[in-house]
This record gives structure tokens, C-alpha cells and sequence, in this order.
């Protein structure tokens, strides 16, 4: 089980499986194996974990980036202690790629305010032009996902550059979702829909 991976020029955090949205095109459908990184994860590994595998795996890389497969932000309270710990001992870049549900997860925290105290950027999965297609493509476990994600997203955009990504599939409308980014300032991501999982 892998808990930190280096890919490209960052350090991948993989710290839990769970997620709030069922996409259609998830990795989990297909493996969780990513390059020769095993991402099935038995049992979530702890804060202080995740913390001690971070710290002996870095070697310089640009960014650490909380990623998965599954939603971070699931794990809300134990992203934020690594993050200020990391920040505390690396003084690294720190981003999070998230689907954007947390306000649903935590409605009466000021997550973004706490976010912005230990990370330095954020990539939310658009994934679709409109919630109709958003809910068929990623069935979320809310009913009012895309509204809150797009909510989060603008929120996030006050405080520290946000990401805006979709998948090349296609029925995604690219140019409308290019637009949804365009219009709250935030960069857009087109990632190329191409499995490098490989088979257990
Ligand atoms: S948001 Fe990401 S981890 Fe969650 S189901 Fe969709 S693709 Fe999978």
C-alpha cells in the first residue's frame, strides 16, 4: 500500500480510499494500481503516518499535492495538521486536489479560512458543464454538489489560486466548462482521459 508517491516533479500524498462522488470514469473501476504504485489502501493511515512517510520520502520535489484515489478533504482535520506540519519543517508548496464537497461534509466550518493558513493551491474537479451532467457523470452522495463545489470554488479563488479541471470526454463541453473557469479567474486543467493503471 502506498501512502506518498513521487510523480513528475511533485510528492503525491495518498491518504484515503473514500470519496463522496461515484464517477463514472473513476480509476477504481479499473485499478488502483498507478505506474508501479500500489494506491489500495487496507487501512487509512494515520496523521502522524502519513506526516513520518512524507518527510522520509521527499527529495526536493516542487509541491507536495494531497491527491488520492479518493477525496482528501474527507479527512479534513488530519490534512490540516500535516499541512502545518509540513510547512512547519519543508516550507514546501502545497496543493490539494479535491472534488469540492467539503463545505457539504463540514457545513459549520469556515474551511476555507482554515485552508488558507497551509496551502498554497487548489485543484477542484469540474468535470461537467452543468449539474444535470455532473450528477450523471460523478453521481455525487449530495444532491447539490455542483452548486457547492462551484460555491467552494469561487471561495477558494479569494484566497489562493484555484484550479478549475475536467476530463476530455466526450460529452464534457469543453468550451462551457473553459468559460465556468474564465469567469471566476481561476486556471482550467483539461486532463487527457487515458488510464496509466496498470492491472494488479
Ligand atoms: S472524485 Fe476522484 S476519487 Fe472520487 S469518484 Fe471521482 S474520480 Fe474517483
Amino acid at each position: 500500500m502506498t501512502i506518498t508517491y513521487p510523480y513528475k516533479s511533485n510528492l503525491y500524498l495518498n491518504i484515503t480510499n473514500r470519496c463522496s462522488n461515484k464517477c463514472t470514469f473513476c480509476m477504481r473501476k479499473f485499478s488502483y494500481v498507478f505506474l508501479d504504485y500500489d494506491l489500495e489502501l487496507k487501512t487509512e493511515p494515520s496523521k502522524e503516518e502519513i506526516l513520518e512517510q512524507a518527510l522520509k520520502k521527499y527529495s526536493g520535489e516542487k509541491e507536495i499535492v494531497f491527491c488520492g484515489i479518493g477525496e482528501p478533504l474527507i479527512r479534513l482535520n488530519d490534512v490540516l495538521w500535516v499541512c502545518e506540519k509540513l510547512k512547519e519543517k519543508l516550507k514546501i508548496f502545497i496543493r490539494i486536489n479535491t472534488n469540492g464537497h467539503v463545505k457539504l461534509r463540514y457545513p459549520n466550518r469556515d474551511v476555507v479560512k482554515e485552508l488558507v493558513k497551509v496551502i498554497d493551491s487548489i485543484s477542484i474537479s469540474l468535470n461537467a458543464e452543468n449539474e444535470k451532467k455532473y450528477n450523471r457523470l460523478c453521481r455525487p452522495a449530495y444532491p447539490n454538489a455542483y452548486k457547492k463545489m462551484l460555491e467552494f470554488a469561487k471561495e477558494c479563488q479569494k484566497y489562493f489560486p484555484v484550479t478549475l479541471s475536467i476530463l476530455d470526454l466526450p460529452e464534457v463541453d469543453i468550451k462551457k466548462c473553459q468559460k465556468i473557469a474564465t469567469d471566476m479567474n481561476a486556471q482550467f486543467l483539461i486532463r487527457h482521459f487515458k488510464p496509466v493503471f496498470k492491472s494488479k
